[in-house]
């Protein structure tokens, strides 16, 4: 039977359903935790709904367009891509994919970990010149929808009790929060590529998984890791493919996580699956292209 029209029942409860959202927040704080890597605190009530599962969750930051404009194009609600893209270009706010590093709905707070390079993109110039107040947008999961606990995670080792992870810069907020919030039985090593001996973070990781890091200094991108890796100096090779994602569950006893500049995590995905990984337990995400811009 419809509501009786009129009569006092009009309480409207909107259930979510998508499991990604924009969430409206403002600049906390912006910390530098080495030369290259800065912490950027997010605050705002709509964050007390921002999902907290962290591992390498995925969300995208959405940063303000210039000369004052800041949001005031920027479409809410769920079509927000589709009403993006329709916009014209000097209206669509530029946004970048970046991992959630820590979670605090009780104080409405987010942690982002941004590897700074220079004035080469917005991001990075965002990251390194935004102030306490400043507004910005997340794309994130909302804690209120089931499927927000597992879309956007790729960190998946099933029953796999060996791990290898391996990074850049990149991929290090995630393979902290992994350490951090991972079984302690795990087992095996994590590669962490990084520019300076200053960026070797103090990583909580309650884990067996034996960390090594790895100091770029001035050799090209990705060198260092692979040898690492690999046990071979072979450069990685740029290709005009794609960015490499494949990904996958863990299902046997060992799981590979590999993510970071595309070359080199294709050079780590070749040398893995010619030593006899089986693609089935491997998940392999470029993080991003050398030479290309994420949009
Ligand atoms: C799932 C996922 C999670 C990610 N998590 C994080 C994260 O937590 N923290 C983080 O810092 N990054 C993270 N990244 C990588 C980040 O999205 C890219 O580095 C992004 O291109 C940076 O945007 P930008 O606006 O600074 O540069 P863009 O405008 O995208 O690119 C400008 C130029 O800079 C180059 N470039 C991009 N990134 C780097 C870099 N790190 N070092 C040197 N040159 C670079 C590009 O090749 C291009 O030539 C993540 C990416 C993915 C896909």
């Amino acid at each position: 039977m419809g509501l009786p029209l009129g009569e006092a029942c009009l309480t409207l409860v909107v259930v979510p359903t998508a499991s990604y959202r924009s969430f409206h927040a403002r600049v906390r704080r912006r910390e530098a935790l080495s030369p290259t890597f800065t912490r950027v605190t997010l605050e705002g009530p709509e964050l007390a709904d921002f999902g907290g599962v962290c591992l390498d969750q995925r969300a995208k930051v959405v940063m303000p367009l210039p000369e004052g404009v800041g949001f005031a194009h920027f479409p809410r609600g769920d079509d927000w891509y589709g009403q993006w893209r329709g916009l014209p270009e000097g209206q669509r706010n530029p946004f970048r994919t970046i991992t959630v590093r820590d979670v605090r709905p009780e104080q409405c707070e987010v942690d982002i970990d941004i590897a700074l390079h220079g004035d080469l993109g917005p991001l990075s110039r965002w990251a390194s010149t935004c102030a306490a107040n400043d507004e910005v947008v997340l794309i994130g999961p909302d804690a209120r929808v089931a499927e927000s606990s597992v879309d956007g995670i790729e960190w998946r080792p099933g029953p796999a009790t060996q791990v290898l992870l391996a990074g850049d810069e990149t991929a290090v907020p995630a393979i902290a929060s992994i350490l951090e919030r991972s079984n302690p039985e795990l087992l095996g090593d994590a590669y962490l590529e990084v520019p300076l001996a200053e960026d070797r973070l103090p990583l909580p990781n309650p884990t067996g998984i034996r960390v090594h890091w790895v100091v770029r200094g001035d050799r090209p991108h990705g060198e260092a890791l692979v040898e690492a890796v690999t046990g071979s100096a072979v450069p990685p090779e740029v290709t005009s493919e794609d960015v490499l994602w494949e990904v996958q569950a863990g299902r046997g006893g060992r799981f590979a996580w590999v993510a970071g500049e595309a070359a080199a995590v294709r050079a780590i995905r070749r040398h893995l699956v010619a030593n006899g990984w089986d693609r089935q337990h491997v998940a392999f995400m470029g993080y991003w292209r050398s030479g290309h811009s994420e949009a």
